[in-house]
């Protein structure tokens, strides 16, 4: 069974609300952490080997020492909560069910980083969440824990929430910073980085939801115990979110020692596929990975099982870095279409592409078409190189990872589903009444 650090408290009643979470020992880290300087608290992050739980995975503790600090400029902790990425809704279930954890990390790595005025910036669509997160600042600020001279240390910290417009894509960012100061949510070129010139052009750190809810874990068991949990660089523990074809959806926290079968198929977590279906592939972190086939993602290229953590994860051929990603566990049984998915996918990406580079504004675009006409049996075999080389002219050519986002989900499913849309293509009347894996299992 996985150690349980984030949700250990999760299923006590009444848990959002500060009287509960405080009777079952929270806010103790944050007053264990104002006694210590805030270099000592940034050590103990590097030390837990954190890696950032949004997506790309970079370490926390250097992160957050990359952050300038001129002499009388503010600085600012903004914590993004814009999770928008299809399969992932883990920030939502912390957010929810414990606003205090999330506070409590702000509240110590908004002294670690110096920053007296700190956000949240939370999706548009999770509409009924700011009103739980705003309660619990009242809460907190009410038994001393925010607002002006915080323990008697002198340390002042307020905690805003900012509702987002429901754009996917100010979840990157420098997005979500210009959004934040009332602008149209368009990246901006980097550099200079966030930790430079960020919020109204101040030194900023943007650190996602989970990422600051394990500052309190960290603080409370100590780096050092953190990094003891899970396996090499992949310490601590991950929440994944899972959904598609499995017994249980759910968040799930796993220490990372687990094997990719074992979350599949174990009561403990998806609890198997329904109906007894063989399983055809995955998405194992938020819908900007590529899609795996089933016998890559149980087993790496050596045959060894694979596990649930960054680098194994990794390994194997895939066409980009690790798959954690966001945490969003996709499961796809024998029965969907790749090509359908893939077509839903590009009309999602189109349709969040911000329009200010030109091979994401139009390829997005294009590759939908595509995808749209193969899918109802009216693409030719052409096509099928045409989509690929539109991804490779997307790839690595935009501001903003979006571009990338769009374009790996149509390489891998190309690169390992080709029978799929080649079938699609030679059956034009069968493609229109049924999908191709209902057509062949
Ligand atoms: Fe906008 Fe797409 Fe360019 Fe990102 S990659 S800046 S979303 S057009």
């Amino acid at each position: 069974m996985s150690k349980k650090l984030l949700l250990k408290d999760a299923h006590i009643e009444g848990i959002r609300y500060f009287e509960t979470y405080r009777k079952q020992g929270g806010y103790t880290a944050a007053e264990k952490a104002l006694k210590m300087t805030p270099e000592e608290i940034l050590e103990e992050v590097k030390v837990s080997g954190l890696r950032g739980r949004g997506g790309a995975g970079f370490p926390t503790g250097m992160k957050w020492s990359f952050l300038a600090k001129p002499e009388g400029v503010p600085r600012h902790l903004v914590v993004n909560a814009d999770e928008s990425e299809p399969g992932t809704f883990k920030d939502r279930y912390l957010m929810e069910f414990l606003p205090h954890l999330l506070i409590e990390g702000m509240l110590i790595s908004s002294y670690t980083l110096g920053s007296n005025v700190s956000y949240i910036y939370i999706r548009g669509e999770y509409s009924w969440i700011p009103d739980i997160l705003e309660e619990a600042i009242e809460e907190a600020k009410a038994a001393g824990f925010l607002g002006k001279n915080i323990l008697g240390t002198g340390f002042d910290c307020e905690i805003y929430v900012q509702r987002g417009g429901g754009a996917y894509i100010c979840g990157e960012e420098t997005a979500l910073l210009e959004s934040l100061e009332g602008k149209r949510g368009n990246p901006r070129l980097k550099p200079p980085f966030p930790a430079v010139k960020g919020l109204w052009e101040r030194p900023t750190v943007v650190n996602n939801v989970e990422s600051i809810a394990a500052i309190v874990p960290i603080i409370d068991i100590t780096g050092a115990e953190y990094a003891k949990i899970g396996v090499g660089r992949s310490t601590g523990t991950k929440l994944i979110s899972a959904c598609g074809n499995i017994n249980k959806p759910g968040v799930y926290e796993i220490d990372m020692t687990i094997t990719v079968e074992e979350f599949i198929y174990s009561d403990e977590y998806c609890g198997g596929i329904p109906n007894g279906k063989k399983l055809k592939a995955c998405i194992p972190g938020g819908s900007s990975v590529p899609i795996v086939p089933a016998n890559l993602l149980l087993r790496t290229v050596n045959g060894e099982p694979r596990y649930m953590n960054y680098e194994s994860l990794a390994d194997g051929g895939f066409a980009t870095g690790t798959m954690m990603g966001s945490g969003g566990f996709i499961v796809l049984d024998e029965d969907q279409c790749v090509v359908e998915h893939t077509m839903t996918l590009a009309r999602f990406y189109n349709h969040e592409s911000c329009g200010q580079c030109t091979p994401c504004r139009e390829g997005t675009g294009w590759m939908y078409k595509i995808l749209k006409k193969i899918e109802k049996g009216e693409g030719k075999m052409e096509d099928i190189d045409l989509l690929w080389d539109i991804q490779r002219k997307i790839e690595g050519n935009t501001i903003c990872p979006l571009g990338d986002a769009a374009a790996w989900p149509v390489a891998a499913a190309i690169r390992h589903f080709r029978d799929e849309f080649e079938w699609h293509i030679k059956n034009p009347e069968l493609s229109q009444t049924q999908n191709y894996g209902l057509a062949h299992y």
